[in-house]
Protein backbone atom coordinates (compact mmCIF):
# COMPACT_ATOMS: atom_id res chain seq x y z
CA UNK A 1 0.00 0.00 0.00
CA UNK A 2 1.28 3.74 -0.68
CA UNK A 3 0.08 6.23 1.11
CA UNK A 4 0.26 10.04 1.54
CA UNK A 5 3.08 10.80 2.73
CA UNK A 6 4.13 14.76 3.93
CA UNK A 7 7.51 13.65 5.91
CA UNK A 8 8.27 17.15 6.80
CA UNK A 9 4.79 18.07 7.79
CA UNK A 10 3.28 19.22 10.97
CA UNK A 11 2.27 17.16 13.66
CA UNK A 12 -1.29 19.03 13.52
CA UNK A 13 -2.12 22.00 11.17
CA UNK A 14 -2.18 22.20 7.69
CA UNK A 15 1.05 21.41 5.71
CA UNK A 16 0.46 24.15 2.93
CA UNK A 17 0.80 26.83 5.29
CA UNK A 18 4.23 25.77 5.88
CA UNK A 19 6.18 28.09 8.05
CA UNK A 20 10.21 29.54 7.70
CA UNK A 21 12.30 27.90 10.43
CA UNK A 22 15.20 29.25 11.81
CA UNK A 23 18.21 28.00 10.86
CA UNK A 24 19.33 24.52 13.11
CA UNK A 25 15.64 24.22 12.87
CA UNK A 26 14.93 21.75 10.20
CA UNK A 27 13.89 18.11 10.40
CA UNK A 28 17.41 16.80 10.19
CA UNK A 29 18.01 19.04 13.57
CA UNK A 30 15.15 17.80 14.79
CA UNK A 31 16.14 14.11 14.38
CA UNK A 32 19.64 15.23 15.78
CA UNK A 33 18.03 16.16 18.73
CA UNK A 34 15.96 13.48 18.77
CA UNK A 35 19.17 10.99 19.19
CA UNK A 36 21.02 13.02 21.44
CA UNK A 37 20.73 12.54 25.54
CA UNK A 38 18.02 15.31 25.74
CA UNK A 39 15.28 14.30 27.39
CA UNK A 40 12.47 15.72 25.48
CA UNK A 41 9.80 13.66 27.60
CA UNK A 42 10.66 15.04 31.08
CA UNK A 43 9.29 11.68 32.42
CA UNK A 44 12.49 9.75 33.09
CA UNK A 45 11.82 6.70 30.52
CA UNK A 46 8.60 5.63 32.38
CA UNK A 47 5.71 5.57 30.45
CA UNK A 48 2.49 6.55 32.44
CA UNK A 49 -1.14 6.37 31.95
CA UNK A 50 -2.70 9.79 31.56
CA UNK A 51 -6.21 10.83 32.10
CA UNK A 52 -8.32 13.47 29.73
CA UNK A 53 -8.23 15.96 32.27
CA UNK A 54 -4.04 15.67 33.22
CA UNK A 55 -3.52 16.06 29.76
CA UNK A 56 -5.31 19.30 30.08
CA UNK A 57 -3.40 20.57 32.08
CA UNK A 58 -0.68 20.91 30.35
CA UNK A 59 -1.68 23.53 27.28
CA UNK A 60 1.08 25.84 27.59
CA UNK A 61 3.98 26.00 25.27
CA UNK A 62 6.45 25.43 28.01
CA UNK A 63 4.69 22.61 28.82
CA UNK A 64 2.56 21.25 25.62
CA UNK A 65 1.27 17.79 26.32
CA UNK A 66 -0.65 16.56 23.18
CA UNK A 67 -2.33 13.08 22.24
CA UNK A 68 -2.40 11.11 18.83
CA UNK A 69 -3.54 7.53 18.74
CA UNK A 70 -3.97 6.74 22.28
CA UNK A 71 -0.33 8.08 23.46
CA UNK A 72 0.22 11.48 24.76
CA UNK A 73 3.55 13.39 23.95
CA UNK A 74 5.25 16.16 25.53
CA UNK A 75 5.68 18.33 22.34
CA UNK A 76 7.50 21.36 24.07
CA UNK A 77 10.75 21.33 22.25
CA UNK A 78 9.09 20.84 19.10
CA UNK A 79 7.27 24.02 18.44
CA UNK A 80 10.18 25.42 16.93
CA UNK A 81 10.73 22.91 14.35
CA UNK A 82 7.50 22.53 13.64
CA UNK A 83 6.96 23.29 9.59
CA UNK A 84 2.91 24.20 10.22
CA UNK A 85 4.03 27.23 12.55
CA UNK A 86 3.45 27.44 16.41
CA UNK A 87 0.36 28.39 16.53
CA UNK A 88 -0.81 25.38 14.56
CA UNK A 89 0.74 23.27 16.87
CA UNK A 90 -0.74 24.59 19.62
CA UNK A 91 -4.40 23.90 18.38
CA UNK A 92 -3.76 20.62 19.51
CA UNK A 93 -1.79 21.23 22.77
CA UNK A 94 -3.93 19.90 26.01
CA UNK A 95 -6.26 17.62 24.20
CA UNK A 96 -6.97 14.66 22.09
CA UNK A 97 -5.56 15.73 18.55
CA UNK A 98 -5.82 12.53 16.71
CA UNK A 99 -8.59 14.06 14.41
CA UNK A 100 -6.73 17.31 14.10
CA UNK A 101 -3.68 15.21 12.82
CA UNK A 102 -5.80 13.03 11.00
CA UNK A 103 -7.69 15.99 8.84
CA UNK A 104 -4.19 16.28 7.09
CA UNK A 105 -1.68 13.17 7.14
CA UNK A 106 -2.77 10.89 8.80
CA UNK A 107 0.22 8.71 7.71
CA UNK A 108 3.05 10.62 8.51
CA UNK A 109 5.31 8.70 10.80
CA UNK A 110 4.72 10.79 14.29
CA UNK A 111 5.66 7.71 16.22
CA UNK A 112 9.39 7.94 14.70
CA UNK A 113 9.33 11.65 14.84
CA UNK A 114 8.11 12.17 18.70
CA UNK A 115 9.38 9.19 20.21
CA UNK A 116 11.62 10.41 22.69
CA UNK A 117 8.42 12.56 23.32
CA UNK A 118 6.36 10.02 24.69
CA UNK A 119 4.93 10.20 28.40
CA UNK A 120 2.82 7.87 28.35
CA UNK A 121 -0.94 5.95 27.05
CA UNK A 122 -3.97 8.30 27.46
CA UNK A 123 -6.37 6.28 29.82
CA UNK A 124 -8.95 3.96 27.42
CA UNK A 125 -11.25 4.47 30.09
CA UNK A 126 -11.11 8.32 29.26
CA UNK A 127 -11.37 7.82 25.05
CA UNK A 128 -13.45 6.20 22.73
CA UNK A 129 -12.90 6.63 19.32
CA UNK A 130 -15.62 8.23 16.67
CA UNK A 131 -16.67 5.44 14.97
CA UNK A 132 -16.43 5.93 11.08
CA UNK A 133 -18.86 4.70 8.53
CA UNK A 134 -19.26 4.37 5.06
CA UNK A 135 -22.46 4.98 3.72
CA UNK A 136 -23.32 1.32 3.16
CA UNK A 137 -24.38 -0.85 6.49
CA UNK A 138 -21.24 -2.93 6.02
CA UNK A 139 -17.93 -1.00 7.40
CA UNK A 140 -14.62 -0.72 5.94
CA UNK A 141 -13.70 -1.50 9.61
CA UNK A 142 -9.86 -1.67 9.66
CA UNK A 143 -8.66 1.18 10.28
CA UNK A 144 -5.85 -0.19 12.09
CA UNK A 145 -3.70 2.81 13.29
CA UNK A 146 -7.24 3.68 15.65
CA UNK A 147 -7.62 1.69 18.54
CA UNK A 148 -10.33 -0.35 18.52
CA UNK A 149 -13.29 0.81 20.79
CA UNK A 150 -13.35 -1.57 23.49
CA UNK A 151 -14.70 -0.72 26.97
CA UNK A 152 -12.38 0.19 29.61
CA UNK A 153 -10.76 -2.60 30.40
CA UNK A 154 -10.84 -2.83 34.69
CA UNK A 155 -7.31 -4.43 35.86
CA UNK A 156 -9.46 -7.63 36.40
CA UNK A 157 -10.73 -8.25 32.80
CA UNK A 158 -7.54 -6.19 31.21
CA UNK A 159 -5.69 -9.19 32.69
CA UNK A 160 -2.85 -8.47 34.99
CA UNK A 161 0.53 -9.63 33.94
CA UNK A 162 3.15 -10.41 36.79
CA UNK A 163 6.34 -11.37 36.37
CA UNK A 164 9.81 -13.56 38.08
CA UNK A 165 12.68 -14.90 36.57
CA UNK A 166 15.08 -17.58 37.58
CA UNK A 167 18.42 -19.47 36.48
CA UNK A 168 20.83 -21.93 36.13
CA UNK A 169 24.08 -22.55 34.97
CA UNK A 170 22.77 -22.42 31.73
CA UNK A 171 19.78 -20.38 31.10
CA UNK A 172 18.02 -17.67 32.40
CA UNK A 173 14.26 -18.23 32.21
CA UNK A 174 11.61 -15.17 32.04
CA UNK A 175 8.23 -16.42 33.27
CA UNK A 176 5.05 -14.16 32.61
CA UNK A 177 1.69 -15.19 34.86
CA UNK A 178 -0.78 -13.68 31.78
CA UNK A 179 -3.37 -16.06 33.22
CA UNK A 180 -4.94 -16.06 29.34
CA UNK A 181 -6.48 -19.52 29.35
CA UNK A 182 -6.16 -21.41 26.13
CA UNK A 183 -2.79 -19.06 25.11
CA UNK A 184 -1.11 -21.02 22.49
CA UNK A 185 2.57 -20.30 21.31
CA UNK A 186 1.65 -19.14 17.85
CA UNK A 187 0.18 -15.95 19.99
CA UNK A 188 3.50 -15.08 21.72
CA UNK A 189 6.28 -13.69 19.39
CA UNK A 190 9.74 -12.76 20.95
CA UNK A 191 13.00 -10.96 19.61
CA UNK A 192 16.42 -10.93 21.03
CA UNK A 193 19.04 -8.40 18.84
CA UNK A 194 22.04 -8.01 20.83
CA UNK A 195 21.51 -7.55 24.35
CA UNK A 196 17.92 -6.59 24.14
CA UNK A 197 14.78 -8.75 24.26
CA UNK A 198 11.65 -8.67 23.20
CA UNK A 199 8.03 -10.16 24.11
CA UNK A 200 4.79 -9.38 22.28
CA UNK A 201 2.51 -11.75 23.55
CA UNK A 202 -1.49 -11.56 21.91
CA UNK A 203 -4.87 -12.10 23.49
CA UNK A 204 -6.90 -15.31 22.95
CA UNK A 205 -8.40 -12.96 20.14
CA UNK A 206 -5.97 -11.47 18.80
CA UNK A 207 -6.67 -7.82 19.65
CA UNK A 208 -5.25 -7.23 22.65
CA UNK A 209 -1.35 -7.49 23.66
CA UNK A 210 1.15 -7.07 26.08
CA UNK A 211 4.38 -5.98 25.45
CA UNK A 212 7.80 -6.39 27.70
CA UNK A 213 11.25 -5.12 26.50
CA UNK A 214 14.00 -5.47 28.88
CA UNK A 215 17.67 -5.07 28.07
CA UNK A 216 19.25 -8.06 29.53
CA UNK A 217 22.22 -8.11 31.93
CA UNK A 218 24.64 -10.45 29.79
CA UNK A 219 24.65 -11.61 27.11
CA UNK A 220 22.45 -14.63 25.53
CA UNK A 221 22.64 -16.48 22.28
CA UNK A 222 19.83 -15.28 20.11
CA UNK A 223 17.28 -18.44 20.51
CA UNK A 224 13.95 -18.58 22.18
CA UNK A 225 10.94 -21.28 22.12
CA UNK A 226 8.47 -19.93 24.51
CA UNK A 227 6.24 -22.48 26.51
CA UNK A 228 2.90 -22.39 27.70
CA UNK A 229 0.29 -23.64 30.01
CA UNK A 230 -3.06 -23.80 27.76
CA UNK A 231 -4.35 -23.94 31.65
CA UNK A 232 -2.75 -20.98 33.37
CA UNK A 233 -1.56 -19.22 30.46
CA UNK A 234 1.90 -19.21 32.58
CA UNK A 235 4.49 -18.45 29.73
CA UNK A 236 8.35 -19.03 30.17
CA UNK A 237 10.96 -17.68 27.97
CA UNK A 238 14.21 -19.86 28.04
CA UNK A 239 17.16 -17.46 27.33
CA UNK A 240 20.55 -19.04 26.96
CA UNK A 241 23.36 -18.04 28.60
CA UNK A 242 26.25 -17.34 26.76
CA UNK A 243 28.74 -17.64 29.44
CA UNK A 244 27.81 -20.83 31.08
CA UNK A 245 28.04 -20.97 35.04
CA UNK A 246 27.98 -17.12 34.72
CA UNK A 247 25.41 -15.52 38.11
CA UNK A 248 23.43 -13.18 36.71
CA UNK A 249 23.41 -10.52 39.40
CA UNK A 250 20.28 -9.08 37.68
CA UNK A 251 17.90 -9.66 34.75
CA UNK A 252 18.68 -6.23 33.39
CA UNK A 253 16.58 -2.73 33.10
CA UNK A 254 13.19 -3.17 31.83
CA UNK A 255 12.79 -0.73 29.00
CA UNK A 256 8.75 -1.46 28.26
CA UNK A 257 6.14 -2.99 30.53
CA UNK A 258 2.54 -2.48 31.68
CA UNK A 259 0.85 -3.82 33.89
CA UNK A 260 -1.65 -5.53 31.61
CA UNK A 261 -3.28 -6.29 27.97
CA UNK A 262 -3.84 -3.19 26.09
CA UNK A 263 -5.60 -2.66 22.61
CA UNK A 264 -3.53 -3.52 19.49
CA UNK A 265 -4.41 -0.13 18.36
CA UNK A 266 -2.80 1.34 21.06
CA UNK A 267 0.55 -0.77 21.88
CA UNK A 268 3.68 0.85 19.97
CA UNK A 269 4.78 -1.02 16.93
CA UNK A 270 8.08 -2.99 17.87
CA UNK A 271 10.19 -3.14 14.22
CA UNK A 272 12.90 -6.02 13.84
CA UNK A 273 16.15 -5.80 11.56
CA UNK A 274 15.67 -7.69 8.02
CA UNK A 275 17.50 -8.38 5.33
CA UNK A 276 15.81 -7.98 1.51
CA UNK A 277 16.83 -11.43 0.14
CA UNK A 278 14.95 -11.10 -3.03
CA UNK A 279 13.77 -8.75 -5.48
CA UNK A 280 12.59 -10.23 -8.39
CA UNK A 281 10.12 -8.78 -11.34
CA UNK A 282 6.34 -9.86 -11.05
CA UNK A 283 5.35 -7.42 -14.02
CA UNK A 284 6.29 -4.17 -15.34
CA UNK A 285 5.72 -2.34 -12.04
CA UNK A 286 5.60 -5.07 -9.41
CA UNK A 287 8.68 -6.86 -7.59
CA UNK A 288 8.46 -10.12 -5.23
CA UNK A 289 10.18 -9.11 -2.06
CA UNK A 290 11.66 -11.33 0.72
CA UNK A 291 12.73 -9.95 3.34
CA UNK A 292 14.61 -12.52 5.61
CA UNK A 293 15.13 -12.41 9.56
CA UNK A 294 18.53 -12.52 11.46
CA UNK A 295 18.38 -15.75 14.07
CA UNK A 296 16.36 -14.69 17.23
CA UNK A 297 13.18 -13.71 15.38
CA UNK A 298 10.19 -15.72 16.25
CA UNK A 299 6.73 -14.40 15.39
CA UNK A 300 3.45 -15.56 13.78
CA UNK A 301 1.58 -13.41 11.11
CA UNK A 302 -2.04 -14.57 11.11
CA UNK A 303 -3.68 -14.80 8.12
CA UNK A 304 -5.40 -11.69 7.03
CA UNK A 305 -3.33 -9.77 9.17
CA UNK A 306 -0.37 -7.10 7.58
CA UNK A 307 2.77 -5.83 8.79
CA UNK A 308 4.69 -2.37 8.66
CA UNK A 309 7.62 -2.25 6.60
CA UNK A 310 10.29 0.91 7.61
CA UNK A 311 12.34 2.21 5.10
CA UNK A 312 15.04 5.04 6.58
CA UNK A 313 15.03 7.58 3.33
CA UNK A 314 18.44 8.85 2.32
CA UNK A 315 17.59 12.38 4.27
CA UNK A 316 16.89 10.61 7.19
CA UNK A 317 13.26 10.33 7.31
CA UNK A 318 11.49 7.13 8.23
CA UNK A 319 8.62 5.94 5.88
CA UNK A 320 6.34 3.70 7.03
CA UNK A 321 3.97 1.34 4.65
CA UNK A 322 1.44 -1.58 5.63
CA UNK A 323 2.13 -4.72 3.50
CA UNK A 324 0.70 -8.38 3.75
CA UNK A 325 2.67 -11.24 3.58
CA UNK A 326 2.15 -13.59 0.77
CA UNK A 327 2.98 -17.13 -0.12
CA UNK A 328 5.67 -17.23 -2.40
CA UNK A 329 4.28 -19.11 -4.88
CA UNK A 330 0.74 -20.23 -5.44
CA UNK A 331 1.54 -23.40 -6.15
CA UNK A 332 4.23 -24.03 -3.07
CA UNK A 333 0.91 -23.74 -0.67
CA UNK A 334 -1.74 -25.59 -2.16
CA UNK A 335 -1.41 -28.64 -0.42
CA UNK A 336 -1.66 -29.39 3.31
CA UNK A 337 1.71 -30.24 3.84
CA UNK A 338 3.13 -26.41 2.66
CA UNK A 339 5.23 -25.23 4.65
CA UNK A 340 3.55 -22.30 6.52
CA UNK A 341 4.64 -18.69 7.11
CA UNK A 342 2.29 -19.47 10.17
CA UNK A 343 5.44 -21.07 11.47
CA UNK A 344 8.54 -19.19 13.20
CA UNK A 345 9.21 -16.96 9.93
CA UNK A 346 12.35 -17.38 8.62
CA UNK A 347 11.60 -14.76 5.59
CA UNK A 348 8.27 -13.34 4.66
CA UNK A 349 7.40 -12.33 1.09
CA UNK A 350 5.85 -9.44 0.24
CA UNK A 351 4.33 -8.08 -3.99
CA UNK A 352 5.21 -4.33 -3.82
CA UNK A 353 3.80 -2.00 -6.50
CA UNK A 354 6.16 0.66 -7.15
CA UNK A 355 4.47 4.25 -7.44
CA UNK A 356 6.70 6.79 -9.44
CA UNK A 357 5.84 9.32 -6.34
CA UNK A 358 5.90 6.99 -3.70
CA UNK A 359 8.42 7.74 -1.32
CA UNK A 360 8.84 4.20 0.15
CA UNK A 361 8.58 2.66 -2.97
CA UNK A 362 10.70 4.93 -5.22
CA UNK A 363 13.24 3.94 -2.22
CA UNK A 364 12.54 0.57 -2.62
CA UNK A 365 12.67 0.41 -6.20
CA UNK A 366 16.84 1.67 -5.41
CA UNK A 367 17.87 -1.42 -3.05
CA UNK A 368 19.48 -4.07 -3.92
CA UNK A 369 19.47 -7.86 -2.84
CA UNK A 370 21.57 -7.93 0.34
CA UNK A 371 20.30 -4.39 1.69
CA UNK A 372 19.55 -4.01 5.09
CA UNK A 373 17.55 -0.75 5.34
CA UNK A 374 13.74 -2.79 5.65
CA UNK A 375 12.58 -3.11 9.50
CA UNK A 376 9.35 -4.87 9.82
CA UNK A 377 6.95 -4.62 12.75
CA UNK A 378 4.76 -7.04 14.54
CA UNK A 379 1.67 -8.61 12.88
CA UNK A 380 -1.36 -6.14 13.13
CA UNK A 381 -4.83 -6.51 11.81
CA UNK A 382 -7.93 -7.49 13.28
CA UNK A 383 -9.51 -10.58 10.15
CA UNK A 384 -10.83 -13.42 12.19
CA UNK A 385 -10.31 -16.30 9.99
CA UNK A 386 -13.32 -18.42 12.02
CA UNK A 387 -15.68 -16.38 10.16
CA UNK A 388 -14.91 -18.07 7.03
CA UNK A 389 -15.32 -21.79 8.65
CA UNK A 390 -17.85 -23.91 6.19
CA UNK A 391 -17.94 -20.95 4.09
CA UNK A 392 -17.24 -20.52 0.59
CA UNK A 393 -15.20 -17.61 -0.53
CA UNK A 394 -16.27 -14.91 -2.67
CA UNK A 395 -13.16 -12.79 -2.88
CA UNK A 396 -13.15 -9.44 -4.56
CA UNK A 397 -9.96 -7.45 -5.36
CA UNK A 398 -8.18 -4.76 -7.14
CA UNK A 399 -4.87 -4.14 -8.51
CA UNK A 400 -2.29 -4.73 -5.65
CA UNK A 401 -5.73 -5.39 -3.20
CA UNK A 402 -5.15 -8.87 -4.25
CA UNK A 403 -2.48 -9.60 -1.36
CA UNK A 404 -4.16 -9.85 1.69
CA UNK A 405 -6.94 -12.25 -0.41
CA UNK A 406 -3.73 -14.78 -1.22
CA UNK A 407 -3.40 -16.29 2.41
CA UNK A 408 -7.29 -16.01 2.76
CA UNK A 409 -8.21 -18.06 -0.71
CA UNK A 410 -5.35 -20.08 -0.07
CA UNK A 411 -6.93 -21.20 3.54
CA UNK A 412 -10.22 -22.25 2.13
CA UNK A 413 -9.14 -23.88 -0.88
CA UNK A 414 -6.74 -26.08 2.01
CA UNK A 415 -10.49 -26.31 3.60
CA UNK A 416 -12.02 -27.99 0.94
CA UNK A 417 -13.86 -25.00 0.24
CA UNK A 418 -14.70 -22.75 -2.51
CA UNK A 419 -13.07 -20.30 -3.74
CA UNK A 420 -14.37 -17.35 -6.15
CA UNK A 421 -12.19 -14.30 -7.28
CA UNK A 422 -13.37 -11.68 -9.11
CA UNK A 423 -10.34 -9.57 -9.99
CA UNK A 424 -10.26 -6.14 -11.23
CA UNK A 425 -7.06 -4.57 -13.37
CA UNK A 426 -6.36 -1.58 -15.51
CA UNK A 427 -4.75 -3.59 -18.39
CA UNK A 428 -3.20 -6.98 -18.88
CA UNK A 429 0.08 -6.21 -17.94
CA UNK A 430 -0.88 -5.12 -14.62
CA UNK A 431 -2.79 -8.92 -13.70
CA UNK A 432 -0.51 -9.74 -10.97
CA UNK A 433 0.63 -13.73 -10.91
CA UNK A 434 -1.82 -13.91 -13.87
CA UNK A 435 -0.30 -17.62 -15.15
CA UNK A 436 -0.09 -18.84 -11.55
CA UNK A 437 -3.99 -18.14 -11.00
CA UNK A 438 -4.45 -19.67 -14.15
CA UNK A 439 -2.53 -23.06 -12.76
CA UNK A 440 -4.16 -22.91 -9.44
CA UNK A 441 -8.14 -22.96 -11.85
CA UNK A 442 -6.76 -25.70 -14.03
CA UNK A 443 -5.41 -27.98 -10.84
CA UNK A 444 -9.18 -27.01 -8.66
CA UNK A 445 -11.28 -26.76 -11.89
CA UNK A 446 -14.78 -27.25 -9.32
CA UNK A 447 -13.09 -25.17 -6.36
CA UNK A 448 -11.12 -22.45 -7.97
CA UNK A 449 -12.50 -19.74 -10.25
CA UNK A 450 -10.97 -16.80 -11.35
CA UNK A 451 -13.41 -14.09 -13.58
CA UNK A 452 -10.66 -11.09 -14.84
CA UNK A 453 -12.01 -7.57 -15.28
CA UNK A 454 -10.64 -4.94 -16.87
CA UNK A 455 -10.96 -1.65 -16.65
CA UNK A 456 -8.70 -0.48 -19.45
CA UNK A 457 -8.49 -3.48 -21.83
CA UNK A 458 -7.31 -3.27 -25.26
CA UNK A 459 -9.65 -4.40 -28.55
CA UNK A 460 -8.67 -8.19 -28.38
CA UNK A 461 -9.55 -8.45 -24.67
CA UNK A 462 -12.24 -11.21 -24.09
CA UNK A 463 -13.20 -10.99 -20.62
CA UNK A 464 -15.13 -8.76 -18.55
CA UNK A 465 -14.53 -5.18 -18.65
CA UNK A 466 -15.40 -2.05 -16.58
CA UNK A 467 -15.02 -1.04 -12.80
CA UNK A 468 -17.22 -2.52 -10.08
CA UNK A 469 -20.96 -2.60 -10.97
CA UNK A 470 -24.22 -3.99 -10.45
CA UNK A 471 -23.84 -5.82 -13.42
CA UNK A 472 -20.65 -7.46 -13.24
CA UNK A 473 -20.88 -8.28 -9.27
CA UNK A 474 -24.00 -10.00 -10.50
CA UNK A 475 -21.53 -12.81 -12.57
CA UNK A 476 -20.64 -14.17 -9.11
CA UNK A 477 -23.30 -12.96 -6.53
CA UNK A 478 -26.71 -13.35 -8.44
CA UNK A 479 -25.76 -16.05 -10.19
CA UNK A 480 -27.81 -19.05 -9.07
CA UNK A 481 -24.56 -20.83 -7.47
CA UNK A 482 -23.93 -18.05 -4.79
CA UNK A 483 -27.87 -17.88 -4.40
CA UNK A 484 -27.38 -18.82 -0.83
CA UNK A 485 -25.60 -15.94 0.49
CA UNK A 486 -25.21 -17.90 3.90
CA UNK A 487 -22.76 -19.86 2.92
CA UNK A 488 -20.82 -17.73 1.29
CA UNK A 489 -18.06 -15.17 2.84
CA UNK A 490 -16.83 -12.36 0.53
CA UNK A 491 -13.83 -10.62 1.17
CA UNK A 492 -13.08 -7.31 -0.68
CA UNK A 493 -9.71 -5.39 -1.09
CA UNK A 494 -8.58 -2.44 -3.70
CA UNK A 495 -8.84 1.21 -3.75
CA UNK A 496 -10.58 2.89 -1.16
CA UNK A 497 -13.64 3.91 -3.66
CA UNK A 498 -13.62 0.73 -4.79
CA UNK A 499 -13.89 -1.23 -1.91
CA UNK A 500 -16.89 1.43 -0.91
CA UNK A 501 -18.99 0.54 -3.65
CA UNK A 502 -18.26 -2.98 -3.17
CA UNK A 503 -19.80 -3.14 0.14
CA UNK A 504 -22.65 -0.91 -0.79
CA UNK A 505 -23.53 -3.64 -3.63
CA UNK A 506 -22.72 -6.38 -1.08
CA UNK A 507 -25.26 -4.77 0.96
CA UNK A 508 -28.11 -4.47 -1.14
CA UNK A 509 -27.06 -8.27 -2.05
CA UNK A 510 -27.81 -9.29 0.98
CA UNK A 511 -24.33 -9.53 2.84
CA UNK A 512 -23.80 -8.08 6.59
CA UNK A 513 -21.43 -7.40 8.73
CA UNK A 514 -20.79 -11.04 9.83
CA UNK A 515 -20.60 -12.26 6.42
CA UNK A 516 -18.37 -9.54 4.83
CA UNK A 517 -14.41 -8.34 5.60
CA UNK A 518 -13.06 -4.91 3.76
CA UNK A 519 -9.46 -5.00 4.22
CA UNK A 520 -8.79 -0.70 3.70
CA UNK A 521 -6.67 0.38 1.82
P1 LIG B 1 -5.15 0.45 -9.70
O1 LIG B 1 -5.13 1.91 -9.50
O2 LIG B 1 -4.22 -0.14 -10.71
O3 LIG B 1 -6.64 -0.01 -9.97
C1 LIG B 1 -6.98 -1.36 -10.14
C2 LIG B 1 -8.45 -1.44 -10.42
O4 LIG B 1 -9.18 -0.90 -9.32
C3 LIG B 1 -8.91 -0.62 -11.62
O5 LIG B 1 -8.72 -1.31 -12.82
C4 LIG B 1 -10.38 -0.40 -11.29
O6 LIG B 1 -11.15 -1.51 -11.66
C5 LIG B 1 -10.38 -0.32 -9.79
N1 LIG B 1 -10.45 1.07 -9.35
C6 LIG B 1 -9.43 1.94 -9.24
N2 LIG B 1 -9.88 3.12 -8.79
C7 LIG B 1 -11.21 2.99 -8.63
C8 LIG B 1 -12.25 3.86 -8.20
N3 LIG B 1 -11.99 5.13 -7.85
N4 LIG B 1 -13.51 3.39 -8.15
C9 LIG B 1 -13.79 2.12 -8.51
N5 LIG B 1 -12.85 1.26 -8.93
C10 LIG B 1 -11.59 1.68 -9.00
O7 LIG B 1 -4.86 -0.26 -8.28
P2 LIG B 1 -3.53 -0.30 -7.46
O8 LIG B 1 -2.63 0.86 -7.80
O9 LIG B 1 -2.92 -1.66 -7.55
O10 LIG B 1 -4.06 -0.02 -5.99
C11 LIG B 1 -4.55 -1.03 -5.17
C12 LIG B 1 -5.17 -0.45 -3.91
O11 LIG B 1 -5.37 -1.52 -2.99
C13 LIG B 1 -4.37 0.62 -3.20
O12 LIG B 1 -5.26 1.65 -2.88
C14 LIG B 1 -3.88 -0.07 -1.96
O13 LIG B 1 -3.77 0.81 -0.86
C15 LIG B 1 -4.95 -1.11 -1.71
N6 LIG B 1 -4.39 -2.27 -0.98
C16 LIG B 1 -4.84 -2.55 0.25
C17 LIG B 1 -4.32 -3.61 0.97
C18 LIG B 1 -4.81 -3.92 2.36
O14 LIG B 1 -4.37 -4.89 2.98
N7 LIG B 1 -5.68 -3.20 2.94
C19 LIG B 1 -3.34 -4.41 0.41
C20 LIG B 1 -2.91 -4.11 -0.88
C21 LIG B 1 -3.44 -3.03 -1.58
Amino acid sequence: MEYLNVSTASATGNPRNKTALKPGRSLMDWIKLTNSSTNLSGNGNRLRDISLDELAQHKNKNDAWLAIRGMVYNVSSYFEFHPGGEEELMRGVGIDATDLFDQVHKWVNYESMLKKCLVGRLRTDSMLPPVKRPQSKLAVGKDLSMPPPFPSLSASSAGMVTTDWMQNLTTVTIVLYTRQKGLDARRISTSIDGNVFHTRIYSDDWLRCFDYQIRLAEDVHPFCKPTVSLTTGKVELVLHKKQIALHWQKLGDLEEVIQGFQPLGQAPPFFRRSVLTRKSRVNHNVFLCTLTFPTGQNFHVPVGWHVQLKLCLEDGTEVIRSYTPITSTLSSCETTDCPSISESPTALHFLIKIYANGPFTSALDRLSEGSRSIEVSNPIGNFVGSQLEGKNLVAIAAGTGITPLIRVAIDVLRNNRRVSLLFFNRTQDDIIWKEEFRELELKYPNKFKLWHVLSEPDDEWPGLRGRISKSVLATIILSEEYHDVGSNFACVCGPSDFTLETLRLLDSAGYTQETVHAFSG
